[in-house]
């Protein structure tokens, strides 16, 4: 794995597993010696989580984890529940042999991230998976959409969510797969509208306060 890959990594585990906590800062000379890598590496890394809304890089203040509202991670959650069920139909319209393909993939992936009980591949996977349902509806501009909203999604879920929100009571992403493969639009329309409420319903939006971080005993932990 390349460094500034690794790096990337090791920081979304620590977002996601709440070791950093919504709007902790996230300071480059520290990170930096952390890691052994120049501060240029580490603003790359920076700048990629925040491109996926996992941080925030404002002038003069650094970076910060990000600190989604409530409203807003409802709000992603109610885009989400509106857009997704929509796009079912044209999924089951393009269903190929390579589209089951595709998503038992990930399917597969899915069950041994939770075996392991590891939340960050479980949180990247499932985003990975509705992204892929929607780019197979052959919507693209939907499909983009919707990447956006499951970043989003991520952030909200890393910070207000559980693995209850990931791997949900609701069922799992395998039941889906199977209904689009038997073409049951209509069952597979209402599987995703009670998946993302279920999702919804499982955010919890009480944050503990961020205490001040030695950052490279945490990295030296997890
Ligand atoms: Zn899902």
């Amino acid at each position: 794995m390349r460094k500034d890959e690794f790096i990337y990594q090791q920081m979304l585990k620590a977002i996601v597993e709440h070791h950093l906590l919504p709007d902790v800062r996230l300071p480059e000379d520290q990170l930096a010696e952390t890691f052994q890598v120049s501060r240029t590496g580490i603003r790359k890394v920076l700048h990629r989580l925040a491109l996926e809304r996992f941080v925030t890089i404002t002038p003069n203040k650094g970076a910060h984890v990000a600190k989604p509202t409530a409203e807003e991670a409802e709000q992603v959650l109610d885009s989400r529940i509106l857009i997704e069920p929509v796009l079912i139909d044209g999924v089951v319209a393009h269903w190929s042999e390579s589209s089951k393909t595709r998503l038992y993939d990930i399917v597969k992936q899915e069950k041994v991230a939770e075996q392991n009980n590891n939340l960050k591949d479980m949180i990247q996977l499932s985003a990975s998976f509705h992204t892929e349902l929607a780019t197979l509806s052959g919507n693209l501009v939907m499909a983009e959409f919707v990447n956006q909203l499951t970043l989003r999604s991520s952030l909200v879920i890393a910070v207000f969510g559980s693995k209850q929100s990931v791997g949900c009571d609701c069922g799992h992403h395998h039941d889906l797969v199977d209904m689009l493969d038997r073409g049951e639009a209509e069952s597979a329309k209402v599987w995703m509208k009670r998946h993302l409420e279920a999702i919804k319903a499982s955010l919890q939006f009480t944050i503990d306060k961020p205490k001040s971080i030695n950052f490279k005993d945490l990295f030296s932990t997890i």
